[in-house]
């Protein structure tokens, strides 16, 4: 879709997929989409295999939980039969189930759901049920590859996401629909969660008649999209006693990364692995892929591996260790994200990746401040910091003298160019 912006002027939103990438300063950038950062094992080696023989050989975990691979063939290159390539064999996995919906099918999905004692409602049918949906609706191909739908399980691990769609579990009835920023839910059953949420992406798109991306761009978009669902929706007749609806709970601030074993209810256990700045190379693709058969990648670009013995769990963080992947907590990786930099963007000033590694590997030291437990740490290569987290964050952004840091929360909207939507 198109938008206009202040002036008028109609800008088509590029936002990357598998089939329309974008043209960086290292090739052709694709990203894929993976509702509800589920991987099974044979995918993630596939993705594994084309990012090492067509593209860069890194495998970037976005802030949507995608996977976003670099380097690519473009399409008008003399190349142009591997870039189709490489969307037939993510096609052949699974990964490409629709050529019109694939930059629509952005759904987040709490990564333990059903699983964990905290876990209210097991999302990972509606993760399902909504991308069927999804791709079943000619008109939602409108939707813009920014609009977001996250599926929390009551455990309040995608209040801080932001997206433009969230279903929150308040019991394993049923939870509350929240639209944008809005403070306030819908209540909503469990079987009424996918029909509502698709029924709010289709008054989005009614309602902002091209004229917005998010529903946090158009005017009132929250408590228009509600009046349109409380009237002639799929909860038209619920009562709400003339209340907008429950109040969903405080929004937190995105959660610092970090590894950690987790338990789960049927005795088995789910280790989360931090991957360093959230690029996974092949070879640790492959290695994740060895030992479970199924990897979630988080919005916190961590990755979950899930169903896992209790007594198998130091054997295979031994193994991820070795290949470079983080599985002890307290370390300078935990909460430590940047930019793409030089040389995969042209504004950058600094290779950011390079000298963040560095810092976190204790070679380099910046004078960065004292950072508190929790605190995010951002490296980008220019001033409009691409990828930069939510929350309070410690900025070390590149000039042409050196870095400078800076530690508050910065609350200006930055316009991203580089990096679009997700990372
Ligand atoms: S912040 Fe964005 S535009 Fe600037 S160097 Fe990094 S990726 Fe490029």
């Amino acid at each position: 879709m198109d938008i206009a912006d202040f002036y008028g002027h109609v800008r088509p939103d590029a936002c990357p997929g598998a089939l329309q990438v974008h043209t960086a300063a290292d090739g052709a950038l694709a990203r894929i989409r993976i509702p509800g950062g589920a991987l099974s094992a044979t995918q993630l080696r596939e993705v594994a295999a084309c990012s090492a023989e067509l593209g860069s050989g890194v495998i970037e975990l976005t802030s949507r939980a995608n996977l976003q691979l670099r380097g690519l063939p473009s399409a008008d290159a003399p190349s142009a039969t591997e870039a189709g390539a490489f969307a037939a064999r993510i096609a052949a996995v699974g990964l490409l189930p629709s050529e019109t919906h694939e930059r629509v099918r952005n759904i987040l999905a709490s990564p333990l759901a059903g699983r964990v004692e905290a876990s209210l409602v097991d999302v990972r049918p509606l993760v399902t049920a909504l991308d069927r949906g999804l791709c079943a609706s000619p008109e939602l191909t409108g939707l813009s590859g920014r609009f977001l739908f996250a599926l929390d399980d009551g455990t309040g691990d995608l209040l801080s996401i932001g997206a433009d769609v969230t279903f929150l579990a308040t019991s394993s009835s049923g939870g509350l629909l929240r639209l944008g920023g809005a403070t306030a839910g819908i209540p909503v059953l469990v079987d009424e969660v996918v029909p509502s949420m698709l029924a709010a992406a289709s008054a989005f798109l009614e309602l902002s008649d091209g004229t917005a991306w998010r529903v946090g761009d158009l005017p009132d978009g929250p408590a228009l999209l509600a009046s349109r669902l409380l009237h002639g929706g799929p909860v038209a007749s619920r009562d709400l006693g003339g209340a907008p609806g429950g109040p969903c709970r405080e929004i937190a601030s995105l959660r610092a990364p970090d590894a950690r074993v987790v338990p789960q209810r049927d005795g088995r256990v789910a280790l989360e692995v931090v991957v360093p700045l959230g690029r996974l190379s092949a070879d640790q693709a492959r290695a994740l892929a060895d030992v479970a058969d199924e990897v979630r990648v988080t919005p916190w670009r961590t990755a979950v591996l899930p169903d896992l013995r209790p007594e198998d769990v130091e054997r295979v963080a031994d193994e991820l260790t070795t290949v470079g992947l983080v599985t002890g907590s307290g370390t300078a990786w935990a909460g430590l994200s940047a930019c793409t930099g030089s040389p995969g963007c042209a504004k950058s000033l600094a290779d950011v990746q390079g000298d963040a590694r560095r810092w976190a590997m204790g070679t380099r030291e910046p004078s960065t401040p004292a950072v508190p437990d929790g605190v995010l740490v951002h490296w980008a290569g220019c001033e409009r910091r691409c990828g930069r987290p939510k929350g309070e964050v410690v900025d070390v952004v590149a000039t042409p003298t050196g870095y400078l840091v800076g530690h508050g929360r910065k609350t200006e909207k930055t316009e991203k160019t580089e990096t679009r939507g997700d990372m």
